[in-house]
């Protein structure tokens, strides 16, 4: 595995659109396991293809280090509830700000393996998942978040 460079806000391709993957290949996967141990290097819980500039509609994301989810053509089916939190992003060193999210999601996703698969989620997991969906979508939590603050600290850690 290897750690990749993490783009950061004000770089093209952290607002363009992401391409559906069609294939899942060797080089995927291989993706997928690097971009999980960038991840974990910096300390985040979950992490988008173009943070590290492959304009593709893949995330790995992982809130307990328990859990890692590789989610391929991820989709949105269902929201529930809302729920307003302090969020970061790997993307944006040093900036926090309350985002209104979902408290409740259903995603549809193929694995890193081919499967269909649908997972329901609450609480950080689903928030981290409509998250790293918006940085497909070439949306930033800044660009929706309130009360931005700059800091080493957020209310709580949870870079995505
Ligand atoms: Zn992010």
């Amino acid at each position: 595995m290897a750690l990749l460079e993490i783009k950061t806000a004000g770089d093209p391709v952290l607002k363009t659109v992401c391409t559906p993957v069609d294939k899942i290949t060797k080089r995927l996967r291989k993706l997928l396991d690097d971009m999980a141990e960038t991840m974990y290097a910096s300390d985040g819980v979950g992490i988008a293809a173009p943070q590290v500039g492959e304009s593709i509609r893949v995330c790995v994301v992982d809130v307990d280090k328990k859990n890692r989810y590789d989610l391929i053509n991820p989709v949105i089916t269902w929201r529930e509830g809302s729920v307003v939190d302090n969020e970061g992003c790997l993307s944006c060193p040093q900036l926090f700000g309350d985002v209104e999210r979902a408290e409740k999601i259903r995603v549809e996703y193929t694995s890193r393996f081919g499967k269909k698969k649908t997972l329901e989620a609450d609480g950080l997991l689903a928030r981290c998942i409509q998250h790293e969906v918006d940085h497909l979508d070439g949306q930033l939590f800044i660009d929706i978040a309130k009360n931005i603050t700059k800091g080493d600290k957020p209310n709580r850690k949870r870079d995505a």
